[in-house]
Parts: C-alpha cells; structure tokens; sequence
C-alpha cells in the first residue's frame, strides 16, 4: 500500500496559489512534508526485541488458561489461570521501572463484574477482574496530551464458557500484550537515556474481551472519570502475524488499522452535520489512523534507502535492519463479526483503533486445543511471528513517542463560511498544551483521498486564508512543536460570522 504521493494535477494548480492576503507567517511549500520520529526514539525503537516478544508470549502461554471465569476457579493447579497471568504482568512492569530508576507507576484496576442472567451473558457469576497498566509521567503538566497502548490478556476456548481448558491465546491475544510490554520497555529506556516527553503514556493489559469487553470498558470509564485527557488509544489484538504451513495470504509488511467513522458518542446533531460535510472519514479515531500511516515511513524505511554501511552502537544497527512495514487504513470500526477493546473507548469518547494483522487464521483463534482431518486448531506458540510483533510494537511504541512530544490539538478549528466564496478561511485557538515554539499548519488533501497531500504553516498564528475552494478538499489543523512533532489534525466546522 503505498502513501499517497501523487496529487491531481487541478489540486495542484490550484493549491499553489495561496491567497494573496495571508497572515503574515504563512510561508513555505504546499506539498505534505514527511513526518518526523526524533531520533533518541529511533534508537529506543531499535530495542525491540522478537527474542524479547517470544519470551513475553510464552510466559503468557504457560499459564495454561487465561480465561477470565478461571479467576474464579478454586481447583486450578497452582500458578495456573488468569490471576497468576495478572501478576505476573504486573512484576512485569515493575521490572521495567526499576530499569529506569522507577520512571512507570504501576497500577492495578480491581473490580468484581456483576454476574448476567441474560441468555447471551459470558459472565454468569459474579468475576473477579484485574487490568494492569502502568502510567509513565510526562513532564508537560495535567495539559499536555495522554496515548496508552492496550492488548488483552485473557484467552478463551471454543466454548467461551470453559474457563478449565487450556487456552494458550499466543495471538489472541498475548501478541498484544506483548506490544504494551514492548512499548514500555521502548519508552523506558528512552527516559533513562535522559529524554523525557511532555505528553504522559500509558501501557495497558485488560482482561473481559472475550466475554464482553468488560476489561476495557471499566478501564475506559476510569480514565473518562479520571479525566485522562487521552488523544490516542491503540488496540493491538490479534497482531502475531499468524504463520501457518502452507499459508500464502498472510502479508508481513502490514499491519490493518481499524478505526470508526462517525463517533459512537456523537450526538444527533453532530451526526447531521458530519453527514452535511461529508465528514465521515474524519473522526477524531481516522485521524489517529492517519496520523500512525503518516507516521510510519519515518521509521520504517524501503529496502532500497538502507544505507549500505552499518556504524554506530548494537541499536543503530538494528535501526537500519528495519524492514519496510506499513499500517493499512481499513475504513471499518472492526471485522465482522468481532470487536475490540477500542470500542470501549470510542464509547467513552476517547480516539481510538486496532492493529491487527493483514489476514487471520480462524483455526488458530477461539479454537478449543485439537487436531481433526490432519488440521491443527489452537492458538498455539507456533503460528506466531514473533518479528512481525516486535514491528507492530515499534508501531505502536512511536506512534505513542511522537504524539507524547506534540503540543495538544488546536481548539474550537472553524472554517468561515459568511459568504459563498472560492476561499478558505480557517480559524481556530491555541492549543490547551502549547509549549514554546508551538506552530500551526493546515492540511488538506481532496475528498476521494484518504491521506493528506498538502499542507500550510501559518506560523503562531490561528488562523489561514487559502486560495483552495472548501467545496473542493477536506481540511485539518495540526498543532506543530518547535522540533516539528504534530499534533492530530483537527477538522473544522462552518461558522457563520
Ligand atoms: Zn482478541
């Protein structure tokens, strides 16, 4: 899938033509510049480790089960089940903030889930639930932006009622959990090499996906009552890259980003207007998507732009081994037929999406532990890539570093609309967290493009006028920091003045 590097010829013409009275400040090229990934969080990223990842994912197998009605189970072998699972996640975190003179607050979020006497229920008594998740503090105040990463530590058999049979979910989804523990130890040993961010992050490992999301959901309500000013949550759930003999649709150089369209906590209102400006693929959540597919060629390079002499430390070379990765945009909130805990976000009103790999393996997920007709079911150790994992964690883990070092999005962004002109007059208000040397920029692409192609700065200033007709493209605001981290961009609505 590559970026969108083409732009139509009458886009073009007309996007050189810049009004004649823009603000002053409004100065360079029209066309998108590539986005940047500071390098101290290359060599961070460098870290990550598929030796690491295959060491998380088979401790979280040997747990045996990590069903989420086992917490309840009395008769389980000692250190077997999802309890022990939990704990061992959290000594996990705690190992890695000792590493970074105890740069991660590690937390527990405890609660009983009521038991359901609906006929579809998955919880049926009442069950004892545990997230884990550790907070790294930024250094930016309560202003500046918030990202947590997320996977779900539970596993299931084919009767998701079972909570005694042995359920490795080695992808389903302790791949995921291994991205957050991953993306910890990135983050981790980037505060102890002396860089620390602005925005605060968030590695978290839920439990309750497969009998309803119930892990997330609590988590979610917690940061919304906390007042987590979260701007980005990335699920990572089923990401092992499945690797099945024989298996010849499974691409390794991507990874799908799912996101909705119109939020689930819009309002009538906000659904009418978004459907009037053919705003649907701008949600808060398709902007996170579209900023992690802008993001990504900032790290993981083409092949052909390796440079061909290695030098430096262990980490640089590992940075210039990075094969060529890319995030694909699927315009669906989920597949069908499934869910995810980033829907408990979106619910909260949280952006939100979730990685998952390009094509999975029904026979290896959801799967009671079996061999019929010489096919193997089960999540098993085995079917699972342990590089394409740690590569979904680098994702994950500067996608997080990147959005932690950006000012918080520009405000209240309005495009003016008095009149029936051919002009853009785009205003809007400083950004909540907007630390020195914060600038704006306003993009655009055409509305059958899905990624940016364009962009201005108006320099501190809040406010651009285009000579580009806002019947024709689609617009966003991003807040730019003084080393050049964006904000997501921010899409206006019509204001009449
Ligand atoms: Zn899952």
């Amino acid at each position: 899938m590559k970026r969108i590097a083409v732009v139509c010829g009458l886009l073009a013409g007309i996007a050189a033509g810049v009004h004649a009275q823009m603000p002053v400040g409004a100065t360079g090229s029209t066309t998108l510049a590539p986005l940047r990934v500071d390098p101290a969080v290359k060599s961070a990223l460098g870290g990550v480790s598929a030796e690491q990842v295959q060491a998380d994912i088979a401790k979280l197998v040997s747990f045996g089960t990590r069903s989420t009605l086992s917490s309840m189970d009395t008769e389980l072998p000692q250190g077997q089940g999802i309890l022990p699972a939990a704990d061992w996640i959290t000594s996990e975190f705690e190992a890695i903030s000792k590493e970074c003179g105890g740069c991660l607050e590690v937390k527990r979020d405890e609660f009983v889930q009521p038991a359901s006497t609906d006929p579809r229920a998955r919880v049926t008594r009442p069950t004892k639930l545990v997230n884990v998740y550790a907070i790294l503090h930024g250094t930016g105040g309560d202003k500046a932006p918030w990202v947590l990463v997320t996977g779900h530590y539970d596993s299931r058999a084919t009767d998701v009622m079972d909570g005694k049979l042995t359920s490795p979910g080695a992808n389903d989804d302790a791949s995921g959990v291994a991205v957050s523990l991953e993306s910890a130890r990135a983050m981790a040993w980037l505060t102890k090499a002396g860089v620390k961010l602005p925005g605060t992050m968030v590695f978290a490992a839920v439990a309750g996906e497969e009998q309803g999301l119930f892990g997330s959901a609590h988590l979610a309500k917690l940061a919304k009552s906390e007042g987590w000013p979260l701007k980005a949550v990335l699920n990572n759930d089923i990401v092992g890259g499945d690797t099945t003999p024989g298996e010849t649709g499974q691409y390794k150089d991507v990874v799908r980003v799912f996101s909705e369209s119109i939020p689930a906590t819009a309002t009538p209102g906000e659904q009418r207007m978004t459907l009037g400006l053919g705003a649907e693929n701008d949600s808060p959540s398709r902007e996170l998507a579209r900023q992690i597919v802008e993001l990504a060629p900032a790290y993981f390079k083409p092949a052909t732009e390796r440079p061909a002499a290695l030098k430096g430390g262990m980490r640089s070379q590992l940075i210039r081994l990075v094969p060529p990765f890319h995030p694909v945009m699927i315009l669906r909130r989920d597949r069908y037929l499934r869910g995810g805990d980033h829907t408990s976000f979106n619910a909260e009103g949280f952006p939100a999406v979730r990685f998952t790999e390009w094509r999975e393996n029904f026979d290896h997920q959801h799967q009671t532990l079996r061999t019929e007709n010489g096919v193997v079911y089960g999540d098993l150790l085995k079917f699972v890539d342990f590089a394409y994992v740690a590569k979904v964690a680098q994702l994950n883990a500067l996608t997080m570093a990147s959005l932690a070092a950006a000012p918080s999005e520009p405000q209240h962004v309005r495009v003016v609309t008095k009149e029936l002109d051919n002009y853009s007059n785009l205003q809007w208000d400083a950004s909540a967290f907007a630390p020195q040397g914060t600038t704006y920029e306003v993009v655009w692409r055409d509305t059958n493009e899905n990624l940016w192609t364009h962009s201005q700065s108006a320099g501190a200033e809040t406010h651009l006028t285009l000579d580009v007709s806002k019947d024709n493209v689609l617009f966003g605001v991003r807040a730019v920091s003084a080393a050049g981290d964006r904000s997501l961009a921010v899409p206006p609505v019509p204001e009449r003045k």
